[in-house]
Parts: C-alpha cells; sequence; structure tokens
C-alpha cells in the first residue's frame, strides 16, 4: 500500500469547466487515456481506438464520472499528479458548483471551436472570477467546418473581459486541421493524419507560410506576458528575447497572480481538437506548467468552532494540525457510500478517528482511496493538498470540516454561499 507523502510542487487539483457539448467529458477521457499511456511506462499498446478503450475502462469500472479522479503526467520526465475534480455542469451558482470550484486550486475551460464563448462559458467563468481560480484555455473542435481559433479568442476577450495569451496557433483549419504551432518554442507540433492514441507527435520546424503569422503571434505573446511580468517587462525594453525557461517561468507568474475577482483575468489559451486526438498532450504540459500546485495557495481561511469571527489559517503542510473538506458524498457500486475529501492541511490516516467540526462528533476514517480512471488504489496515509475518497463515515455530509480534535476548524461558514448578486 502507498504510504510516501506527495511532493506537493508536483500536484495539481484542476477542474474541466466548459458549456455543455463543448467537449469537457471527450477533454477529460482523452487526458485519463493519455495519462494512463504515460502512466503505464513499459506496457505496450496496440493502439486501440478510443471508443474501444473507453469501452475496456467502463468494462473495468472507470471512474471517470468520479467526483475526483487521479492521474499522472510527466513533464521534462518528471512526474506529477494530476486531480480531476468534477464540476457540475450546473447553469447556476449553486452550492455543489460552488464547493468544486472551492476544492480545486486552477482550471481548464474548454470551448466549442465553432460556438466560441457560449452562455454556459460566462457562467462557469464567472464562478471561477468569484473563486480566484487561475485557468486555462483549450478551445476544442478545430476540426469541425465553421470553427475558427481567432473569433475564440476574440470573444474570450469581449464577452468574458479578459486577456487570452494565445500561446499557440492552429496549423490548417476544419477537416485540414493537423496541429499546432507552440509559440514558446517556435516549433510546429503536427500529429499524423491517423493519429492514434497514445502516439506522440512530431515536433518540427514552424511551416513557411505560418512563419510571418508566427512572429507576430508570437511578439503579441511577449507583449501580454511583459505588460503583467516585471522581468519579462525589463527584456523587453532592453529589447532582449526571453528564454523558453523565463517565459515559462513567467506565463506562470502571470497566470497565478490572476486570480483577482474583478480584475480582467489573464489566461493561456490552446487549442486542438480533443476528438480527433489533437492538442491533448501539449495541454497535459500546460496544466503542469501553468496551473498553482496547493503549495501557491498560501494558506486556507477557517472559523473556530461557535465562533465565527475567529478566522484560523492553516497551510497546505503536513506538519499542521489536520483539516479537510468532504465536498461529495457518492455511491460506489463496490465500495457503498464513498466520501470525497480535499486535506488543506495534516495527515489523514486510516482508521484515524477525527472530529467533524460542524456537527461536534467524532468519525472514524475507514479505508481510503485514490480513485484512478480504471482502479481504486488503497491508500494507508494521505497528506495536506490532496484528494481522496474515503469509508466508514457515518455523520459527515458535503460541506462539513474533518479534523484534528485536539484543534478543531470550520472551512466553510454555515451561511456559505454568499448570496450573490449578478449582473445582466
Ligand atoms: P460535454 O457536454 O462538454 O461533456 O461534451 P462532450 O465531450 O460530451 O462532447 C459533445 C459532443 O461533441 C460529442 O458528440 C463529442 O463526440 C463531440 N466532440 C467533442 N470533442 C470534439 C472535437 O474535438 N471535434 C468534434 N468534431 N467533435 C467533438
Amino acid at each position: 500500500m502507498a504510504t510516501t507523502s506527495l511532493d506537493l510542487a508536483k500536484v495539481r487539483n484542476i477542474g474541466i469547466m466548459a458549456h455543455i457539448d463543448a467537449g469537457k467529458t471527450t477533454t477529460t477521457e482523452r487526458i485519463l487515456y493519455y495519462t494512463g499511456l504515460s502512466y503505464k511506462i513499459g506496457e505496450v499498446h496496440d493502439g486501440a481506438a478510443t471508443t474501444d478503450w473507453m469501452e475496456q475502462e467502463r468494462e473495468r469500472g472507470i471512474t471517470i464520472t468520479s467526483a475526483a479522479v487521479t492521474c499522472h503526467w510527466s513533464l521534462n520526465d518528471v512526474q506529477n499528479t494530476i486531480n480531476i475534480i468534477d464540476t457540475p455542469g450546473h447553469v447556476d451558482f449553486t452550492v455543489e458548483v460552488e464547493r468544486s470550484l472551492r476544492v480545486l486550486d486552477g482550471a481548464v475551460t474548454v470551448f466549442d471551436g465553432v460556438a466560441g464563448v457560449e452562455p454556459q462559458s460566462e457562467t462557469v467563468w464567472r464562478q471561477a472570477n468569484r473563486y480566484g481560480v487561475p485557468r486555462i484555455c483549450f478551445v476544442n473542435k478545430l476540426d469541425r467546418t465553421g470553427a475558427d481559433f481567432f473569433r475564440c479568442v476574440d470573444m474570450i476577450v469581449e464577452r468574458l473581459n479578459a486577456q487570452p495569451l494565445v500561446m499557440q496557433l492552429p496549423i490548417g483549419a476544419e477537416a485540414g486541421f493537423k496541429g499546432v504551432v507552440d509559440l514558446v518554442r517556435m516549433k510546429a507540433l503536427v500529429w499524423s493524419e491517423d493519429t492514434k492514441l497514445g502516439e506522440m507527435y512530431d515536433t518540427v520546424d514552424i511551416p513557411e507560410d505560418l512563419q510571418a503569422q508566427a512572429e507576430e503571434w508570437r511578439a503579441k505573446l511577449v507583449e501580454g506576458v511583459a505588460e503583467n511580468d516585471e522581468e519579462i517587462m525589463e527584456l523587453y525594453l532592453e529589447g532582449t528575447e526571453p528564454t523558453e525557461e523565463q517565459l515559462y517561468a513567467a506565463i506562470r507568474r502571470v497566470t497565478l497572480a490572476s486570480t483577482g475577482t474583478d480584475a480582467s483575468t489573464v489566461t493561456p489559451v490552446f487549442c486542438g481538437t480533443a476528438f480527433k486526438n489533437k492538442g491533448v498532450q501539449p495541454l497535459l504540459d500546460a496544466v503542469v506548467r501553468y496551473l498553482p500546485s496547493p503549495l501557491d495557495v498560501e494558506a486556507i481561511e477557517g472559523q473556530a468552532v461557535r465562533n465565527p469571527d475567529e478566522v484560523i489559517k492553516r497551510k497546505p503542510s503536513e506538519e499542521e494540525p489536520l483539516a479537510a473538506l468532504a465536498f461529495k458524498i457518492a455511491s460506489d457500486p463496490h465500495l457503498g457510500k464513498l466520501t470525497f475529501i480535499r486535506i488543506y492541511s495534516g495527515v489523514l490516516t486510516a482508521g484515524a478517528q477525527v472530529q467533524n467540526s460542524v456537527k461536534e462528533k467524532k468519525e472514524r476514517i475507514g479505508k481510503i482511496y485514490r480513485m484512478h480512471a480504471n482502479k481504486r488504489e488503497e491508500i494507508e496515509r494521505v497528506g495536506a493538498g490532496d484528494i481522496v475518497a474515503v469509508m466508514g463515515l457515518k455523520q459527515t455530509t458535503t460541506g462539513e470540516t474533518l479534523c484534528d480534535p485536539a484543534n478543531p476548524v470550520i472551512l466553510e461558514s454555515m451561511d456559505f454561499p454568499a448570496p450573490v448578486i449578478e449582473v445582466a
């Protein structure tokens, strides 16, 4: 059984948000597929069609619809853990939506490349703004007739009042869409015509007919970053081109800093077609590169039991007392009742007695599971920053805090969520 602590800097707790039909499910499926491949390094893969793969995984009890699913993605030979939290696709500010936004640290917003920004894209965008969730964008379905990446980018400006950092340019359009220009590396990533799942793309020189456009957009990208980042601004004023590493780091800083609720959100924008398996691997790289780790949130604020005015802060550290939030209760066909929790501080071990600070009752933790796409992994111990499912909780409902009995805290106030006044 796994007992090692996670290196929090290598954890990403993310949600995928979209207007219905934009491709959230397909993108999630592809993410689980590609991450599954990267995790099972050494196994032989037959390049099965995705649909077959999904069928097989379903038979084995795939947990794509799970409240949280864990996968792993290697970037530059460093393995990262990505927990994908299901964000319900409701159109309004429900407690459930808000709660899922609260337990994630970053998000991917998926757009339909034909429809662009749609009404529910605006809704989820505002919800993410309200919770200060840093996010990256994926303009999907570029293979469809009528798809227009740049129109979607314009809509992100006009309808979402955001500042997109265009990170890629599409190569080819509609049925001829075959790859992207990576504007940081100034390289073309090209998928073969009949891309099978699991195949990487070829990294080649930018096609000649796109060279001028790529240079123009690269300049815009550097300018956009410079406007929001002093280090790049200094280089820009000196007329020095930033290195790849400098740009990666600056785009991360800018994305993470852009969590103000009223400020226009700076957001890196990527593109592809999840359905045709183009663009998802660079998107995963971007999740790791640009979205926050639990360590990027300095501390979560809770309140003292029976004294809502006393603020208690908990840092994302195993050294702190346990504080975890139950965010979803699910019924698993094999295991029965599962409570999904996010640990904010401290350590939780199987069999431990914890305090439900809202009900002021003790609870015994049963088994702890990490849910993967195709299996459940039982773990003995889980630390700050992580998301898992636990068995055995009898009284805890969603929104309640589980904590160290000697150091109680309430993470989600009883009057949550605060009323929202929507301005049309
Ligand atoms: P969700 O409602 O956002 O979860 O959207 P789905 O992932 O279920 O996708 C909605 C429909 O669009 C499905 O029929 C998908 O097969 C299709 N779809 C998803 N991604 C793409 C894409 O990149 N290209 C095309 N042509 N269709 C896609």
